[in-house]
């Protein structure tokens, strides 16, 4: 196809960021980090490999995310634990935040929620930044490994797959039949994996993770939040996922609790009216 004339200076055009977050109020991590380190642990949960488990945070508590044995990536969902159809909005943080997320950033409810359910108040990995792929860690760029894909582009059956894995582990949580708890499963935040697009094609891509054991990310929950993490079939994601051919090690999930920040409050609802222009 043929460009126009102006093609060169029409991509000249400099972008500009679509939702600057300047104006949200600021998190004092030093004072987040101060008071977490003083929270005692409530509980834990460890996330076999291939699988998918369910925890309880109340507000103003936290949780981390602990990788043990060796590399591992994560996917997690996020719902109000007192209302299911408020859950993680993986596309607005992402508009919000950005294509990774970081120690500061908060991971946002759907509409129309739309309120900040965690924020990430510490990440071992936050030195990684953006490799010269342009790949980055901790992304709300996927979506999670799931047995349609799978079966649209290799004719597998493949049943443990990150989807499949939130989605017993959601059922069982709940009680809620598979196919009812399969519908609440959403997009999630990648914890770990190492992603970004590639310059040529702009396409998804993974790359092995750097993530060590011992390597942590820490959240404090706004609101009560029922987390499900999934430690994906793919393990480090360096090579295939929807199969059992990586090497998968749990995850460790620690659940606390104590004095929050000063400061801090639960979110309140999004303030628009919802009237939509009637
Ligand atoms: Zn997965």
């Amino acid at each position: 196809m043929q460009a126009p004339k102006d093609a060169d200076a029409r991509r000249a055009i400099k972008p500009v960021v679509v939702y600057p977050p300047d104006t949200l109020p600021p998190v004092n991590l030093h004072a987040y980090q101060t008071a977490v380190e003083a929270y005692d642990r409530i509980g834990e949960v460890l996330v076999p490999p291939r699988d998918g488990r369910a925890f309880h945070v109340p507000a103003g508590g936290a949780f981390r995310i602990t990788s043990v044995e060796g590399p591992q990536v994560g996917d997690l969902n996020l719902f109000n634990a007192n209302d299911l159809t408020e859950r993680f909005f993986s596309g607005k943080t992402r508009a919000i935040h950005g294509t990774h997320v970081n120690a500061g950033d908060h991971l946002w409810s759907v509409l129309p929620y739309l309120r900040p359910m965690a924020t990430i108040i510490d990440d071992t990995l936050g030195w990684y930044g953006f490799d010269t792929f342009g790949g980055g860690i901790h992304d709300v760029i996927g979506t999670r490994c799931d047995p349609y894909t799978g079966k649209l582009l290799s004719g597998d059956d493949y049943h443990y797959c990150c989807h499949s894995n939130l989605t017993r582990a959601l059922a069982d949580e709940t009680g809620l039949p598979l196919a009812e708890a399969e519908m609440h499963v959403h997009d999630v935040l990648n914890v770990f994996m190492c992603t970004g697009f590639t310059r040529d094609t702009g396409q998804y891509f993974m790359k092995a993770s750097p993530v060590r054991p011992g390597d942590h990310i820490t959240f404090l929950a706004n609101i009560d939040l029922l987390g499900v993490l999934s430690a994906c079939p793919g393990g480090d994601c360096g090579g295939e996922h929807s199969s059992d051919a990586a090497a998968c090690h749990p995850l460790l999930v620690e659940v606390l609790d104590g004095t929050p920040p000063a400061g801090w409050s639960e979110p309140a609802l999004n303030a628009y009216d919802r009237s939509h222009g009637r």
